[in-house]
């Protein structure tokens, strides 16, 4: 536990901020993070450590590139930049999925494919992302090409199977566009099913490639459990699972719950789950998963979570529990109001953003809903960033709507202005591309696409000339992540 463990490239890659800091002092640091961020609103408990924090995760990704002797390099960004640093070896990743990404570099020699370049905008390898079903064994390969053709593709997979005979399926992912983002819109299975599958709670579940999934598979079993513990439920109650991906919440709960009811325990089955989430192919993803799970009583549906939420608390539906799993810049405005007017026994909220989760937190004890417990979990050893998931529940102030209105009014919710929050801007970005973006980029780019841009962005012309302007790379993933937020064309 107190070994100390180094990187030779953490502070160019700008992953890890921890390495060097032996792990129980990195526990500390986040414990006394999360009591001086949320510390206001509970006691916090003990962050729950891993007794093997290294090479957890399940996900590699590297971009590719030449070094100027022209030889093949792969590994990762520079912090803050499109300089790509060659990594061979990382702390934190998972060794096979590493060991595949460097036999792909020494194939790519051999096979004579071009890396891609990005300012030329020529060449054919761009990414590969490799995933690993830690249960099962299972490795999905995917390599993102500027055009759909790999010349002598048959023998490649040939070569690569040969090597890593673990590989389940390799998918082409076009990318020909200029963007910082990894995946291109269309992908091509050359081999195997196009998925792998992972087991977690007891179920096991489909994966495709742009699929959120849990990246610390060890971690993920004991925050479901921690949040399905917080849910305290006793049978027969619909549960929301908001954020669902691919619907691992809410069918770990269907299946602990199905079987206490078969088993003849003292819980009945009976738990309905209705999930909801974004992005279409975890969607697909989570109706496979229930139906490969033999698990009947959860349906799932794709679209916005506050939208989906708000339409059910019009409809007045009833809704017991609530578990959300929002993305880092946390959730919305609509959801938590709305959320709040359907009324649930108890609300589950699972962060990994402890900034955004103080935000939604303060909301919802302005509306009643105050937190019974805060569970921090380290799902990411070595870096900055903490899981916490916190059981909310009302207290002696009653959701009267009146109340819940007027509350609303003396809100700060300037934070929700627009479509996306800034953070959710720079959230997407930086999951997408890996860079970090300002809000003043942002606000630059927005007002050239003409979206209105908060009082404290709309300085006088000679002001914005002295600030500094947001480079190419940086704007084009901005206007991406508005693209993906509908916010433009
Ligand atoms: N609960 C899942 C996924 C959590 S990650 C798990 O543990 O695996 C957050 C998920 O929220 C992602 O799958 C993302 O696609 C989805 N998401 C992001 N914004 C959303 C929105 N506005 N409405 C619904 N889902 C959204």
């Amino acid at each position: 536990m107190s070994e100390i463990k180094k990187c030779a490239v953490s502070k160019k890659c700008g992953g890890c901020c921890y390495t060097g800091l032996p792990y129980g002092e990195q526990l500390k640091k986040k414990q006394q993070y999360i009591e001086g961020l949320l510390g206001r609103f509970g006691k916090v408990e003990p962050i729950i450590g891993m007794g093997r924090p290294e090479h957890y995760r399940n996900k590699v990704h590297h971009v590719f590139d030449r070094d100027r002797y022209g030889n093949i390099i792969s590994g990762c960004y520079e912090a803050g930049s499109h300089k790509v640093v060659r990594v061979d070896g990382c702390l934190i990743e998972d060794e096979i999925c590493q060991k595949i990404i460097f036999t792909i570099r020494e194939l790519a020699k051999s096979f004579k494919i071009r890396t891609y370049e990005e300012d030329l905008r020529q060449g054919l390898l761009r990414h590969v992302l490799v995933r690993r079903g830690f249960a099962t064994g299972e490795v999905m390969v995917v390599l993102v090409l500027a055009r759909a053709e790999l010349p002598g593709k048959v023998n490649f997979v040939k070569a690569l199977l040969a090597l890593h005979p673990e590989i389940k399926t390799i998918i082409i992912n076009v990318n020909n566009k200029k963007t910082s983002m990894v995946l291109g819109e269309n992908s091509r299975t050359i081999y195997g099913p196009g998925y792998i599958r992972d087991r977690l709670c007891g179920c096991t579940f489909r994966i495709s490639p742009s699929s959120f999934y849990q990246v610390n598979p060890v971690q993920t079993e004991i925050l479901y459990n921690t949040a399905i513990e917080f849910a305290g439920l006793s049978g027969g109650e619909t549960v929301l699972d908001a954020y669902c991906g691919i619907g691992t919440i809410g069918l770990a709960i269907a299946k602990r719950y199905e079987k206490a009811g078969k088993d003849g325990g003292s819980q009945s089955a009976g738990i309905k789950v209705v999930g909801v989430e974004l992005n279409g192919e975890a969607v697909r993803d989570a109706v496979t998963n229930s139906k490969d799970n033999g698990i009947s009583n959860a349906r799932f549906c794709k679209g916005d979570a506050g939208v989906f939420i708000d339409r059910m608390a019009r409809e007045g539906e009833k809704i017991d529990v609530i578990m959300m799993d929002p993305p880092r810049s946390g959730s919305t405005k609509q959801f938590i109001t709305s959320a709040v007017k359907i009324n649930p026994k108890r609300i589950v909220y699972i962060s990994c953003g402890p900034e955004s989760l103080k935000r939604d937190l303060q909301i919802f004890k302005g509306l009643g809903y105050k937190a019974v417990k805060i569970q921090p979990v380290d799902m990411f050893p070595y870096t900055e960033h903490v899981e916490t998931v916190v059981l909310l529940s009302k207290g002696v102030i009653d959701s009267q709507k009146v109340k819940v209105e007027f509350s609303l009014e003396n809100m700060d919710t300037t934070s929700f202005r627009g479509k996306a929050t800034y953070e959710q801007i720079k959230d997407y970005v930086l999951q997408q591309t890996g860079m970090k973006v300002s809000s003043l980029y942002i606000s630059q780019v927005k007002r050239k696409c003409g979206l209105e841009v908060g009082d404290s962005y709309n300085k006088p012309k000679s002001e914005e000339a002295k600030r500094p302007q947001c480079p190419p790379e940086k704007e084009a993933a901005i206007m991406d992540a508005l693209r993906h937020f509908g916010m433009i064309e």
